[in-house]
This record gives structure tokens, sequence and C-alpha cells, in this order.
């Protein structure tokens, strides 16, 4: 039994909780204001009808000693005209001496048989009998030697009637404002859910038929109408990146199909003559293990940009001496290419930089690579370091073959190369410099190229100065 009351909330709509919370909500206040001011207004009544019972019984008293004193009993028998007047509608009124004799009665309606009841005190009490409510008020008369009691019964049925009324009024007022505040309900639970159904819908098509479909704007501008926004731009976000991965992974087939028909023409070729013909079976070789090496080199970029696009933003606590660093790394460079004469200029170089060693490393391998590989005839390569006020500035620069200016702004692409074929020779993937801005933007640095064809190129990375916490 619990557990199906539990169960219950689960599998009601959301539109029909809201309607049900927002009819409750308004029926219980309304419920409680109606309780409160019936019972007001029935309280205000009742002191009303007593009031004016009250005011009678002095009227009448009053007038009884303002009588000759020594007939009193004959003037009280005799006050039948006076009576008629004071009476109400509904009201009887009586005067009886201490024994309960009555001595005058006027009555203005019909009422049950009442004892006399002698007081000698006022007293005012409320009666109800058979669906019928009557106010009995009851005063004592004095005047010498007469005791006697004036009686009031009073019916409160315009009270009775007017209390009816009120509660017809309201029970109807009660029930108008349930059916309005379910429309409402309604209405705006239609329309609060409107986005989110709509939401719903578009994420349905979105599964069914890819990635072009984005929710409708709406006029008003509120929390849905955000959620909506967001929902578009994300979905743009991941189109786009759907895309990019999409045109990475052509891109890449296309780079490792060229080496793998090269291995492909230099194998079926090695498999018909190269068995018998050992200057074929040299050759091809020698060329497939070129090809070989090419695809592995392709592979391992190709890795490391993956890599590179991956990670996030680099919060490195680690601090590299860059004079250090640059000596260590050209002398490791002079080591494999002593044909070549690098030189490093260092100005101003204080601060130590605040990335890690390894993406630094990684950086400088493919600029220094890349002056090596387009250096041409000239075998100087420079490498400077200095700092500004605000930044960190490391560059390599040689003074080979150069980039033309239509292709300098595309260098960075993925897979982009000046000279394809050429390119492809001396081992380039494209994915250097590609691959070097990542990890440059990881660490919230930028890079930029100035080239003059055969003048030389100069490649420069800035990193601003970060606080460190
Ligand atoms: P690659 O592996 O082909 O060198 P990169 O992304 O490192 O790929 O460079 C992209 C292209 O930019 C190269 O193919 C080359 O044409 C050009 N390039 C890069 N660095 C230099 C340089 N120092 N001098 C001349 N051209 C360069």
């Amino acid at each position: 039994m619990i557990k199906k009351i539990r169960k219950l909330p689960k599998t009601i709509p959301w539109q029909t909780k809201l309607v049900l919370s927002g009819s409750t909500a308004i029926f219980l206040t309304f419920f409680l204001f109606s309780f409160l001011e019936y019972h007001s207004v029935s309280k205000w009544m009742l002191k009303r009808e007593e009031f004016a019972v009250k005011r009678t019984l002095t009227d009448i008293t009053t007038y009884y000693k303002e009588r000759p004193d020594n007939s009193i009993e004959n003037e009280i028998k005799n006050s039948n005209e006076f009576l008629r007047k004071m009476n109400d509608k509904d009201q009887l009124i009586r005067v009886y001496d201490h024994d309960g004799k009555i001595l005058v009665s006027d009555k203005n309606g019909i009422f049950p048989v009442l004892e006399p009841s002698p007081v000698n005190v006022k007293r005012i009490e409320k009666i109800s009998a058979e669906e019928n409510d009557a106010i009995i008020a009851r005063y004592p008369l004095k005047i010498n030697h007469f005791q006697g009691t004036i009686e009031i019964v009073r019916e409160l049925n315009s009270y009775k009637k007017m209390m009816e009324h009120l509660f017809m009024v309201m029970t109807l007022f009660g029930i108008a404002a349930i059916i309005l505040s379910a429309i409402s309900g309604i209405i705006l639970a239609q329309q609060l859910l409107k986005p989110i159904r709509d939401l719903a819908g578009t994420m349905k098509k979105i599964k069914e038929s890819g990635f072009q479909g984005r929710m409708n704007g709406y006029k008003q501008e509120d929390e849905l109408t955000e959620l909506s926004n967001l929902f578009n731009e994300m979905m743009d976000e991941i189109e786009k990146s759907f895309l990019q991965q999409k045109q990475f992974i052509e891109d890449a087939s296309h780079e490792l199909r060229t080496p793998a028909s090269i291995l492909e023409g230099h194998l079926s070729l090695l498999n018909r003559w190269g068995k018998k013909d050992p200057a074929i079976l040299d050759e091809s070789l020698e060329a497939s293990l070129q090809e070989v090496l090419k695809l592995k080199s392709l592979i391992i970029n190709l890795l490391e940009l993956t890599r590179a696009e991956n990670s996030r933003i680099s919060h490195s606590q680690e601090f590299v001496n860059v004079p250090d660093f640059l000596y260590q790394l050209v002398k490791n460079f002079e080591m494999i290419h002593p044909e070549f004469q690098f030189k490093i200029r260092i100005n101003n170089l204080y601060k130590p930089l605040v990335l890690p060693e390894q993406h630094l490393h990684q950086i400088l391998i493919i600029l220094l690579d890349n002056a090596i590989k387009y250096s041409g005839e000239n075998k100087q390569i420079l490498i400077i370091g200095e700092q500004n006020e605000h930044s960190t500035i490391l560059a390599v620069e040689d003074f080979g073959i150069g980039i033309p200016p239509e292709h300098v702004s595309k260098v960075f692409n993925r897979f982009y190369r000046v000279d394809k074929a050429r390119n492809r020779d001396n081992g380039g993937t494209g994915l250097g410099l590609s691959i070097a801005k990542r990890l440059i933007a990881n660490n919230k640095g930028t890079i930029s190229i100035e080239s003059k064809v055969g003048a030389g190129t100069r490649v420069s990375i800035n990193f601003p100065f970060v606080r460190v916490k």
C-alpha cells in the first residue's frame, strides 16, 4: 500500500501535478478565508441582534419607570399599544409578575408556548430548538412594591437567512475559484511545458536524423528561453566539433593512404622481380623502409595532436629555467646536426616560465626541426629568449627558404604544407605547427610567424606571465 502511494506521483504528468497543486492551494486559501469570514460575520450579526433586544428592553423599562407609581400593574396591563409599537418582526414581548402571571404580551410571528420564568438579574441566552434559533432576554422590573420580568423572545430568522445566503454565495465563489484556478493552471502549465516539450521533440529529431535540429526562438525572455538558447549553442559546438573530427579523420586517412600505396607498390615490385634481381631488391627495400618511417612519424604526430587537442588548459605549477633549458636543448641538436650553427641570444630573462617542461620541449623541437628542414643552404639558426613587462618571448629564426605570404596564415592548419611533394620527401607531415599551436594555447600562449621568401623565417612564441597561487 505504502509502495503504491509513493509510486503514484511519478506516474502523474507534470501538467496534472501543476494544475492539482495550484488548485489545491487556491482552494485551501479560499476555504480558510471563507471559514473565518463566515464566523466573524455570524458573530457580528448575533451581536447586532442582541444589541437590538437589549435596547428594546431598556426602552420598555424606562417607559414603565416613567408611569405613575400607584397603578403600575394596571399601566403594564394596558401597555399593549406601546409594546406593539416597540415590537419587531419575529419577536415576542411579555411582562409577567414575580409569580409568573402574564400581565401583557405582544407577539409578531408564531411562537411555541414558553413557561414564564421570573428573574432577579438580567439574563440573555441563545437557544436552538427544532432548526429554530432564538435569543431569549429577561430583565427584572422593580418599581416600588412591584416585582416582575420583561421578557423578549427574538427568533433569529433574518440572521439565519442571511447566513444561509452567505454560505451559498461563498460556496458558489469557491467553486468558481477552483474552476478558474484549474483553467489558469492548465494554460500556465501548457505555456511552461511547451519549451520543454519542444526541447524533447528537438532532441528526438536530432537522435533520429542528425545534428541539424535546433530549438525555435521564443518571443518572451525568460529562464526557458535561456535554456533553449543554451541548448542551441551546445548543439552548434557539438556539430562543429563533430565536423572537425570528421574532417580530421578524412585528412588523416588521406595522408596515411599515400605512404601505404607507395609501400604496396614497392612490395608488389619486390614480389614480382625483386627476388631474382638484387638491384631491385636493394632499392625497393630501402624505399619501403623510408615509407615505413614516414608512416611511423605520421602516426606519432597524429597521436600527439590528438593528445594536445584533448588536453585542457594547463594549470601547471612547473617552473622552467629558460636559459638552462635552451642551452641543454641546443647541445643535443648540435650533436645530431653537426653541420648547423646554433646561436642563442638571451636578453633580460630572469623570471622562470610556468608550464610543463615536456610541453616546451615538444614545441621547440617542432620549431627547430622546421628551421633545419627548411633552412636551404644557410645552416645558421638563431634562438632568442627575452622578457618584457608582461611576457616571456621565445623565437626560432632560420635564414632559409621562407614561406610565401599567402601561405603564412595557413601553415597552422592540420596537414598543411606549402610544397606538398617536396615537403613529403623531407619527412614533413604538415602536423608539427598545429601540434605546437595547440600546446602553446593550452599554456595560454600565442604563436606567430614572420617570413620572407629566400630570406628566412622567424617563429615567435609569447607566454604572458601568470600569477602563481
Ligand atoms: P611539416 O611537418 O610539413 O613541417 P608543419 O606543420 O611543421 O609541418 O609546417 C607546415 C608547413 O609550413 C611546412 O610544410 C612548411 O611548408 C612550412 N614551414 C614551417 N616552418 C617553416 C620554416 N621555418 N621555413 C619555411 N617553411 C616552413
